[in-house]
């Protein structure tokens, strides 16, 4: 069974003080089994956070990682320092990183073969822009961003990543896709990682949906049968958005037939 997972990116907000706090009211309120439950400091907080998720069901998460393991490359965060601090997850391709930093899909390939090598679970971040679906070319641009990153992996490491379908028109604006249009992604991209990689693979991948994800549009995104979760950003900065987000996941998860047996 794919579990449902619910990962918050809290982007480049919160002071130390503020980081810490919000984690401690997750670990009092966001405790559930039935999900998998992940937060993504900025790299500032993140050993602040660490110690106060154990114990916890909370994961650890990066949203941003470099391929080298070490050296000299005046920055950047290797995945052996993410792996140091407590870091179970991180996040590669998010469109914010494309877009702002030029980051092309071999980038993001070389950053998601080096987390799985250290053992880090990447949420690897694909979706189209306003004008790419206007015209047409959604699955073009999700299949060229998953080439990009799967290129060169094995077939058996869908199964230890997590794909988070965000089209980039819905992230930060207020304007979610329809449960429609995300099953729709979700499908075509859970037949593309079948092809590719192999059925079994392409039932055990689990695929978020993110953009402008909130209480109130969680319950019928999650609902889809190909939507294994949610990649948060500005509902995940407040702790009872994020707890009630998290709760919409455990009802449809309670609620709804095992989506895949693996
Ligand atoms: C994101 O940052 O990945 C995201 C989906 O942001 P938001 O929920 O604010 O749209």
């Amino acid at each position: 069974m794919r579990r449902p997972i619910i990962a918050g990116n809290w982007k480049a907000n919160l002071t130390l003080r503020e980081a810490a706090a919000l984690a401690q009211q997750l670990t009092r309120s966001c405790e559930t089994a039935a999900a998998d439950v992940v937060i993504c400091p900025p790299f500032t907080a993140l050993a602040a956070v660490a110690p106060l998720l154990t114990g916890s069901r909370i994961g650890l998460g990066a949203q941003d990682v470099f391929w080298e393991p070490a050296g000299a490359f005046t920055g950047e965060v290797t995945p052996p320092m993410l792996v140091d601090l407590g870091c179970r997850y991180v996040i590669v391709g998010h469109s914010e990183r494309r877009t702002h930093f030029g980051e092309s899909d071999e980038a993001v390939g070389r950053k998601l073969r080096a987390a799985l090598a250290h053992g880090l679970a990447p949420i690897v971040c694909i979706g189209e822009t306003l004008a790419q679906r206007e015209a047409g070319e959604t699955m073009d641009v999700l299949t060229r961003q998953l080439e990009g990153a799967l290129s060169g992996c094995p077939p058996d490491t869908c199964r230890r990543l997590i794909l988070a379908y965000e089209p980039v028109w819905a992230i930060g604006t207020g304007k979610h896709a329809t449960p429609e249009q995300a099953q729709e992604a979700h499908q075509a991209i859970r037949r593309w990682v079948a092809q590719h990689c192999g059925p079994e693979e392409g039932q055990a991948v689990r695929i978020q949906y993110g953009g402008s994800v909130t209480a109130a549009n969680a319950a019928g995104l999650l609902q889809q049968p190909d939507v294994d979760g949610a990649l948060v950003g500005g509902a995940s900065l407040k702790a009872d958005a994020f707890v009630a987000i998290v709760q919409a996941a455990a009802s449809v998860a309670a609620s709804t037939k095992p989506k895949a047996v693996v």
